[in-house]
């Protein structure tokens, strides 16, 4: 092998083997914006030899201040996430083999793709898909990296299936989960905080060091001085539906996955369509009489009125400049028929 990794290797708890590990790894990262890019560019460079991405966005301007992987030239080409982020990996580390999938992260779209996964890093910003998962990971038995931000806070917790509360359990002991849209801003050192605790706790998995994990929620303000870890062991319910002893994953049961969803603090509509693709050129051919369209092989967006609106390859589209249900089919259906 050579020096490429030696800094990591000559680090003690990882060692030649922790490394062997580490490159005959998989880790799932859900989410590719702040949290996801960070954790992605960690664990590349890292070594690890595969990486999967699941992002349903693209990049926009207002992403670049904390989102590490993306550049204005991605902003232009209006490019889904999740491949500007494997087009970066892939020339920070050419070894690594990176899967990007453009779509929404649901029950159904999510389990086949767990096949062989070590570690999943959540990296979403919404608790609908936290639940889906929270459930997905304990039917499956893979360890769960738990992270938010918003402001200057943050936090953290390793969910291990059979060992540790689940989601479930955390939230009813401890109701902070309070923030999840990005109304109040955030700087990007909290994302960098919250990425350095998932990145370190997925390596010790990885290189089986499971003594040295943190076992304790951890929460930080980095304005404010604050930082605490917080045993929650007890919080573990033997009646959880989750991660208890008679176990009916509610979330992958009932139909959570609505077809039209506001997205948080994103003056955004997602309608998601029966269609499994759509075909963006004969959309492009019916709608270029109407606005100014942008073409690329993954979406297609137009103006019109005051709406922008993106029709992504996978069926879904955004409506951008409302939060209305309402609103925002109709403009659809004007558009589609
Ligand atoms: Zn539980």
């Amino acid at each position: 092998m050579d020096d490429r990794y030696s800094r990591q290797t000559l680090f003690k708890p990882i060692g030649s083997s922790g490394q062997e590990n580490i490159v005959n790894s998989h880790v799932l990262i859900i989410g590719c914006g702040a949290l996801g890019s960070a954790n992605a560019e960690a664990l590349v460079r890292a070594g690890v030899g595969r990486v999967t991405l699941i992002d349903r966005d693209y990049v926009e301007n207002s992403n670049l201040q904390r989102q590490q992987l993306y550049t204005e030239k991605d902003v232009l080409g209006q490019l889904p996430k999740a491949i500007a982020a494997k087009r970066h990996l892939s020339l920070i580390n050419a070894s690594v083999e990176v899967t990007a999938h453009v779509m929404d992260a649901t029950s159904h779209s999510l389990e086949p793709i767990l096949n062989d996964v070590d570690v999943v890093i959540d990296a979403t910003d919404n608790f609908d898909i936290r639940f889906i998962m929270n459930d997905l990971i304990h039917k499956h038995n893979i360890p769960w990296i738990f992270g938010s931000c918003v402001g200057s806070t943050g936090m953290s917790y390793t969910v291990l299936p059979k060992e540790t509360p689940c989601l479930h359990c955390l939230l009813a002991a401890a109701p902070m989960f309070g923030a999840t849209c990005d109304s109040v801003g955030i700087i990007s050192p909290a994302v960098q905080m919250v990425v350095a605790h998932q990145v370190t706790e997925t390596l010790k998995l990885i290189v089986m060091d499971r003594s040295s994990l943190r076992n304790k929620l951890v929460t930080f303000d980095l304005w404010n001085n604050h930082y605490q870890t917080i045993k929650v062991g007890r919080a573990k319910k033997t009646d959880c539906p989750t991660c208890g002893e008679n176990p009916t994953y509610p979330y992958l049961n009932y139909e959570v996955q609505t077809k039209t969803e506001v997205l948080c603090g994103r003056n955004t509509v997602q309608i998601r369509s029966g269609l499994k693709e759509q075909s963006l050129e004969s959309l492009a051919k019916q709608l270029e009489k109407i606005g100014p369209i942008k073409l690329n092989p993954f979406l297609l967006s137009i103006e019109y009125r005051t709406y922008r609106i993106v029709f992504f390859k996978d069926g879904r589209t955004f409506i951008h400049g409302t939060n209305s249900i309402e609103d925002a089919k109709r403009i659809y259906y004007q558009l589609v028929g």
